[in-house]
């Protein structure tokens, strides 16, 4: 629409736009509105809209991803629940266990990254384990440990549902839908999530590309969820040194294509202790909107993922050096003002 497009024009386009059987999304940015016409293109559908009033231009997306693309909202995107916020400048960091295991060590974990400047606790209570005789997660008790972690802490929940059957209760406790690796291409599963009333944290599938991640993305922006973060936690290549092969270039390259913040997990992606902090620095200066870290009070008793857990010194060090990494390259570090002991 044009930058003066009054909005009786807006919402008269809009409805021309349903009346030809298409979906319309409106979407307003600081420069102008657009108006995303979703559904099959007819060559006779963009001339009859050109010529309505307050119409700037008709243009086909060439992307086959349409939500999530910058040709349609050319201004980044920012996901906020409670003091957490990631993208559009700013940086919000999701910290805590691989698994939730007992109300001490999440209790625990939630005041010591809270105290480091961490906004949200992560902490799975649906456990995707590669072998059923691993742990399989606490369940409804997990989640109920989790918001009252949040409770005392104010911090916002992230965690996993595993299978549309779970989605109504994970919903009730979290505060953030994590969609895992593995369930990328689980279409039912992110149209459920889309839908759920819930800002949603999406993993890239270890063999994903980067246009069927977009792709994913568009299923759960479909249900009219745009509240939405990608997560980079690394792909499966020959490479044998790393649990994963974590590309920082997806940063970049997605911050192209997609206006959705961009999270970055340094824990999976390298599934060593040691490189987690490097990787999560180098992540911010790339521009990384997120960060998704593993924190546990005694990494070598973990459940699950210890060998990749940062324990409570190490992440307070960590976040110490994110926060002067991303004022160094203009990100502000969302609860920074945490004051580090
Ligand atoms: C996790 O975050 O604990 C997890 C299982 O991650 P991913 O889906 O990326 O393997
Ligand atoms: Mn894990």
């Amino acid at each position: 629409m044009e930058s003066g497009a009054t909005a009786e024009q807006i919402e008269h386009m809009a409805e021309a736009v349903r009346r030809l059987g298409l979906r319309a999304s409106v979407i307003e940015g600081t420069e102008r509105t657009v108006i995303a016409a979703i559904g099959e293109k007819r060559a006779d559908m963009m001339e009859s809209l050109a010529s309505g009033p307050g119409v700037a231009a008709v243009m086909p997306i060439a992307a086959p991803y349409k939500l999530a693309s910058r040709e349609v909202r050319p201004d980044p995107s920012c996901v906020r629940v409670g003091e957490f916020a990631a993208g559009a400048g700013a940086v919000g960091v999701i910290a805590g266990p691989c698994s939730v295991e007992s109300e001490e060590q999440i209790m625990s974990a939630a005041r010591a990254v809270k105290a480091a400047g961490a906004t949200a606790l992560r902490g799975g209570a649906f456990k995707p384990r590669t072998s059923p005789y691993s742990f399989q997660g606490m369940k409804e008790e997990g989640l109920k440990l989790m918001a009252a972690a949040r409770e005392e802490t104010g911090l916002a929940v992230v965690t996993e549902v595993m299978g549309t059957d779970d989605v109504e209760l994970v919903a009730r406790y979290a505060d953030v839908l994590q969609v895992g690796a593995r369930n990328m291409q689980n279409y039912r599963l992110l149209e459920a999530v889309g839908g759920a009333g819930r800002p949603v944290l999406l993993k890239r599938g270890p063999s994903a590309t980067m246009d069927e991640f977009l792709l994913a993305a568009e299923y759960i922006l479909n249900e009219g969820n745009d509240q939405l973060m990608l997560c980079e936690r690394g792909i499966r290549t020959f490479e044998g040194h790393t649990r994963f092969t974590l590309p920082l270039a997806s940063i970049s390259y997605l911050h192209r294509k997609t206006h959705l913040p961009v999270v970055i997990d340094p824990s999976h992606g390298t599934g060593h202790t040691y490189m987690v902090p490097d990787l999560a620095y180098a992540a911010i200066a790339a521009g990384a909107d997120g960060l998704m870290v593993e924190v546990h009070p005694s990494p070598e008793t973990a459940l699950s993922d210890g060998y990749q857990s940062l324990d409570f010194a190490g992440f307070e060090a960590m976040m110490a050096r994110c926060r002067r990494v991303a004022e160094a390259v203009d990100q502000e570090l969302v609860g920074s003002t945490v004051p580090a002991s």
